[in-house]
């Protein structure tokens, strides 16, 4: 290991966003750099505990000791050759992972101040993209077919173990890129989408077919392929039936985001379709990544004010995101978006979508409580009857996603991601795409 003492003396040290006033005027990456030496010194910080509970808590097992040591001593390429014999696609979680490592790192829970594990795997993914470290490699075919359906991070990690194993993998899409989620869902100014460009240009190069526009029903799965794997993640989002909802100005969050990344694309809208905050009092209800999301790109259209609600009650100082339910669900992230302008409420109930002239105007809310389980299990929410109306002109439903019902598949058909888990998070969706892949592997190789 590198050095033993280095976190006495170093403190950790965050690249940071850029400032508010500049990035909102534009959806670059908020994300800023560190140097090549501080960032070393901040892979120096890493004690390559005992128990590396870094590693324990990342879903697909990095091995972030080791990779932070060969960072440390200045070896980029093995620190990336350590990098990626866990991880497809660093650039995707070194920008946007909301690191379940960080928050199990030593000295997170020593002293609140955790090595910079995701910020360092991001340098490590982008020397070796500059260095020339990744190349296009040449499998040898073994003969044998999958098809991969649905090309969001599930199903780009099964593609490309597949892949690099010798199968040949038609990946299909029913957008017109790939990427799902992370193309169309996830802002530019969080992940800019030339980082995906670049990508599916070395897993094409290297012989994954892309058929995109192409939606498949999974109940008459396309023939000709040894075995499929169903990658199609979450496709429903969470809806409020409550009075008022055919009101106008009320929409998925998914409608704006999507919108916005394909307006980016070089894409347009006829006027009457467009989502678009301009001048609008925004409410986004819901407080997980997608609402933050919209607060951020709500800001950038030029809202006239931004509202965040959530039901559920402000986290206590000292709060853990890693805690799981029943203590704190992770919906309580602050992320760059908050300080860019927004008002955030909470323990806020929806009862009423108000309108005029068809056209929504405010959303009557009811403060609720908590009451907690005697027996440590999950709190029941009790209205209190303080009710008050905030008006908004756009409101946004960021209230998660329904886990898909999945019929009964074939012997040979596999799943992975957001379709098997319920919509959770782009390691997590990693992680099922290579536990599926050596299972089609598996399968095959009988
Ligand atoms: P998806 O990314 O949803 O991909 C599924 C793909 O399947 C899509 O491309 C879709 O077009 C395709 N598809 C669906 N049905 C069919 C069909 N019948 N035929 C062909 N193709 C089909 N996670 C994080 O870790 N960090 C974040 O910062 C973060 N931010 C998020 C922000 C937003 C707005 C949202 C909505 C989610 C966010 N997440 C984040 C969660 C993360 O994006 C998902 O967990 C992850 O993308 C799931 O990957 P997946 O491959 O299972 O599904």
């Amino acid at each position: 290991m590198g050095d033993p003492k280095a976190f006495l003396n170093i403190p950790r040290q965050e690249a940071g966003y850029r400032p508010v006033n500049e990035r909102i005027a534009d959806y670059s990456q908020v994300e800023q750099t560190l140097n090549t030496n501080s960032r070393k010194l901040q892979a120096s910080r890493c004690m390559d505990c005992g128990v590396p509970f870094c590693h324990w808590a990342c879903p697909i097992g990095n091995k972030q000791p080791e990779w932070q040591d060969a960072l440390y001593r200045g070896k980029w390429k093995e620190a990336y050759e350590v990098l990626s014999s866990t991880c497809d696609f660093p650039e995707f979680t070194g920008r946007i992972c909301p690191a379940l490592c960080e928050k199990s790192c030593v000295l997170k829970l020593s002293c609140d101040q955790p090595v910079t594990i995701r910020e360092n795997e991001a340098a490590i993914v982008e020397a070796a993209f500059r260095e020339g470290y990744i190349q296009v490699k040449t499998p040898r075919r073994n003969g044998k077919k999958v098809a991969v359906i649905g090309a969001g991070p599930a199903g780009l990690v099964v593609a490309n173990q597949l892949n690099l194993k010798g199968y040949s993998v038609t990946l299909f899409d029913k957008d017109e890129a790939p990427g799902g989620l992370l193309r169309f869902g996830i802002p530019n100014f969080k992940l800019d989408k030339n980082v995906i460009d670049r990508r599916m240009k070395i897993l094409a190069a290297e012989g994954i077919q892309f058929e995109m526009g192409v939606e498949i029903d999974v109940n008459h799965l396309p023939e000709g392929f040894d075995a499929y794997c169903i990658c199609t993640g979450t496709p429903t989002a969470r809806d409020l039936s409550i009075p008022g909802r055919e009101l106008k100005g009320i929409h998925f969050a998914l409608e704006m985001l999507a919108q916005q990344n394909r307006i980016l694309a070089g894409q347009t809208f006829p006027k009457d379709k467009l989502v678009n905050a301009k001048g609008k009092k925004v409410l986004v209800i819901g407080g997980g990544d997608t609402g933050s999301d919209c607060i951020g790109t709500s800001v950038r259209q030029g809202a006239a004010s931004v509202t965040q609600i959530e039901i559920m009650p402000k986290p206590p100082v000292g709060y853990n995101p890693a805690t799981p339910w029943p203590q704190w669900p992770a919906v309580f992230k602050t992320t760059s978006s908050h300080e860019e302008g927004c008002t955030r409420r909470w323990c806020l109930a929806s009862n009423q979508f108000l309108g005029k002239n068809g056209k929504v105007t405010g959303v009557e809310v009811e403060e609720v409580e908590w009451i907690p389980a005697a027996d440590g299990g999950r709190p029941t929410m009790k209205p209190t009857g303080k009710k008050e109306v905030i008006e908004a002109d756009m409101v946004l439903l960021a209230m998660g996603f329904l886990k898909p019902e999945q019929p009964k598949f074939a012997k040979n058909v596999f799943l992975a991601g957001d379709a098997e888990t319920g919509a959770s998070l782009v390691v997590r969706a990693m992680a099922g795409g290579r536990k599926a892949a050596a299972e089609i592997d598996a399968y095959l190789i009988q």
